[in-house]
């Protein structure tokens, strides 16, 4: 690192103007797209120049849809894709306030991310991560500024979704996650806070749930039918445990039950054996066309 963050150097909510974004994947793109439209300007940045421009296409889609539903116009589109410029190299992010890291779920990855990004920012710029299952503790060691790191955890879909997960590292500054909540509701999206334990809130509830499902079909209570129309029906859910792993991805929902099982050290959190072999033979969900259903045909059929 090439220098440590001031800890007097500050700013506010209000100073926040330019957010840049790392990784220009499922949730970065997301991200961009909200930022992009609350008025911020946006650099976003991936190692594959590809995926950049395949970002921007989602982005432009999924505002069209806005736009055919009567809640945004073409002037308002064109604005915000104005606001949105890409890269490959740090040194966009030279002007930003806040850098949102959203790169592949790997520790390793994002230590280097950090290692490259620190020296190319002002020392009071705040850096979150998106990650799902990184401790913001250990990341935000990493980096010159643990103080001014923290976790800001987006759902899936994220212009969708209302929710983001606001999680402190043990050394996150308060002013750091004042000013990231303040965002957040400028942003149009409401937060709760977590503490930076495995899986934080939503995941360390969800996926055990998940989890209960497969071990359902596994021990045969149920088919894939019966356990997914009882949780709809029986207990309001807008979509079944099992619809939803497959929204999910398999090899997701298994990684998140590893992280629980490892991380809190409790057998509650074991993964069912039926979703290891699925993850196995490569039927992940909806990406691969098969899960719990097969969605090959032109409506998903459950396969148990
Ligand atoms: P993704 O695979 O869709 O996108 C990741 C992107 O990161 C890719 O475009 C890849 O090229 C890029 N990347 C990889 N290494 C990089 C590097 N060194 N520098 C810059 N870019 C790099 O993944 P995703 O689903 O968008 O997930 C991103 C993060 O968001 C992960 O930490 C994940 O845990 C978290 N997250 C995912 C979800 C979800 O439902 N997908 C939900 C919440 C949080």
């Amino acid at each position: 690192m090439t220098h440590q963050a001031s800890a007097t150097s500050t700013i506010d909510s209000s100073s926040i103007k330019t957010i840049g974004v790392i990784g220009a994947g499922q949730m970065g793109n997301g991200i961009a797209h909200i930022a992009s439209m609350s008025g911020y300007n946006v650099r976003m940045l991936d190692a594959a120049e590809p995926a950049l421009a395949k970002a921007l296409a989602t982005i432009s889609k999924n505002l069209d849809r806005q736009i055919a539903k009567g809640k945004l116009t073409e002037a308002e589109k064109a604005a915000g894709l104005a606001r949105i410029s890409t890269g490959t190299n740090y040194s966009m992010f030279s002007d930003c306030q806040l850098v949102i890291e959203a790169a592949t779920e790997n520790e390793a990855v994002k230590k280097q991310i950090f290692a490259t990004l620190c020296p190319v920012l002002p020392p009071e710029t705040l850096i979150a991560s998106n990650t799902s299952s990184i401790s913001i503790t250990r990341l935000g060691a990493s980096t010159d500024r643990p103080a001014k790191f923290m976790g800001m955890h987006f759902m899936n879909p994220v212009p969708v979704m209302q929710l983001v997960e606001l999680i402190r590292g043990i050394a996150t500054g308060e002013e750091t996650f004042a000013i990231v909540r303040d965002l957040v509701a400028r942003m149009g999206k409401i937060s709760v806070s977590a503490e930076d334990f495995p899986a934080f809130i939503v995941n360390r509830i969800l996926l055990p749930m998940i989890n209960e499902a497969v071990y359902t079909l596994y021990e045969g209570v149920g088919s894939v039918e019966s356990i997914d129309n009882a949780m709809k029906l029986g207990a309001n859910h807008p979509m079944g445990p099992l619809e939803l792993a497959d929204f999910i991805g398999l090899d997701v929902c298994l990684s998140v039950m590893h992280v629980l099982y490892e991380g809190l050290a409790d057998s509650k959190y074991r993964p069912c054996p039926l979703l290891v072999k699925y993850v196995e033979a490569g039927w992940l969900g909806r990406k691969t066309g098969r899960g719990f259903y097969d969605y090959t045909g032109e409506k998903p059929l459950p396969t148990r």
